[in-house]
């Protein structure tokens, strides 16, 4: 098996009338977007921390401060792109991703596949191994009153490098 190790991620962003709507690096039509310092991809920004936390490396506000002016609008796909370049120094690479979005509306699986083809490659890895899925909070709370949308994923990373012992 190697060595292989696994990550949680949560996030949560408000949504605004004066944002676009930025999932998986995927600009989706809606009435409103993400409120927050960088594009304010929660996906995205979910499956940094999933990765970071797997690697021991701690979590997105650590690396990419918000008080830093540098990654005001930033696209989380740089993000994510750099989180994988700090795996790759320690030999690390992801494996797998598995996340779930939660949003009162629209509608999300239609776009999962333009997500994947977003993130696949950054990833480094095949679009079957980044696994999208959809939830409402059945009209409850802040995220059922449609306040914001939240995100969660686990990651999978190992040595890039197969382990000659098994
Ligand atoms: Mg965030």
């Amino acid at each position: 098996m190697g060595d292989q190790r696994v990550g949680l991620g949560i996030d949560f962003h408000r949504l605004d009338p004066s944002r676009p709507l930025i999932l998986g690096g995927v600009t989706i039509p809606h009435d409103q977007g993400l409120l927050g310092h960088s594009d304010a991809d929660v996906l995205t920004h979910a499956i940094c921390d999933a990765l970071l936390g797997a690697a021991g490396l701690g979590d997105i506000g650590v690396h990419f401060p918000d008080s830093d002016k540098q990654y005001r609008g930033a696209s989380s796909l740089g993000l994510l792109s750099q989180v994988v370049a700090k795996l790759r120094e320690s030999d690390l690479a992801p494996r797998n991703i598995d996340a779930t979005l939660i949003a009162e509306r629209p509608k999300l699986a239609p776009h999962f596949d333009a997500m994947r083809d977003k993130l696949s490659p950054v990833l480094g890895l095949d679009p079957d191994r980044v696994g999208l899925k959809a939830t409402t909070s059945e009209g409850m709370g802040a995220l059922g009153r449609g306040e914001g949308m939240g995100a969660m994923a686990v990651a999978l990373i190992g040595r890039d490098s197969p382990d000659p012992c098994t």
